[in-house]
């Protein structure tokens, strides 16, 4: 699964730790670039949309005229992966949001935001993870947990009993922060998903 410098995976570069995805698909051998333009959008194979802050995100899409060009994208079957805020903006729906928060939506579910509560701003657990032989570190900050799936979205991870990682065709998304603690496995697993588009 490493060394495909043909394939082109941009990050969403408007906020949040983009420089830890950059350096996570570096690792495995793909172009990796951040996307802040409609331009750098139309290159991609694939999206990462990282933590970060989900309302401040959102609206910097806007300003930077590319929500409309992300929801396109998506919902034209580019595969996107999003972590934690990057869950929140692929989520259908969002429970306690902020009023009117938007999203690009795409995957069928329903998240809550923060919604470990104050006393657990952030942990670390290790959990199992479909399709993967050993558990992933995951290290949740601030994190969504998904409240509702639709019929099409698969599990592939629960913490505290909701679902904390999700696929829905070409869409991924995990609670955590897989891009932390130098595990490239899910990494890895949404790359061999942009390969296999
Ligand atoms: N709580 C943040 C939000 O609602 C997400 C936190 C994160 O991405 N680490 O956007």
């Amino acid at each position: 699964m490493t060394g495909r410098p043909s394939l082109r995976i941009g990050v969403l570069a408007l906020q949040g730790d983009v420089r830890e995805h950059i350096a996570s698909l570096d690792a495995l051998g793909v172009d990796a670039f951040g996307v802040r333009r409609a331009e750098e959008l139309e290159r991609c194979d694939g999206l990462v949309i990282p933590g970060g802050e989900s309302t401040t995100m959102i609206k910097l899409a806007r300003n930077f005229e590319l929500l409309e060009p992300l929801r396109a994208r998506v919902a034209a079957g580019m595969p996107a992966f999003g972590t934690c805020a990057g869950m929140i903006l692929l989520a259908d729906r969002i429970v306690d949001g902020a009023e009117g928060q938007e999203t690009i939506g795409g995957l069928d579910i329903t998240v809550r935001r923060n919604a470990f509560g104050r006393q657990v701003d952030s942990f670390e657990e290790d959990l199992p993870f479909a399709g993967l032989a050993d558990p992933v570190h995951a290290v949740f900050i601030r994190a969504p947990w998904v409240e509702r799936v639709g019929e099409r979205v698969e599990v592939l991870a629960t913490a505290a009993g909701h679902p904390v990682a999700v696929r829905q065709e070409h869409l991924l998304a995990t609670s955590f922060h897989p891009e932390v603690g130098g595990d490239a496995r899910v990494h890895g697993a949404f790359v061999d998903l942009v390969a296999a588009r």
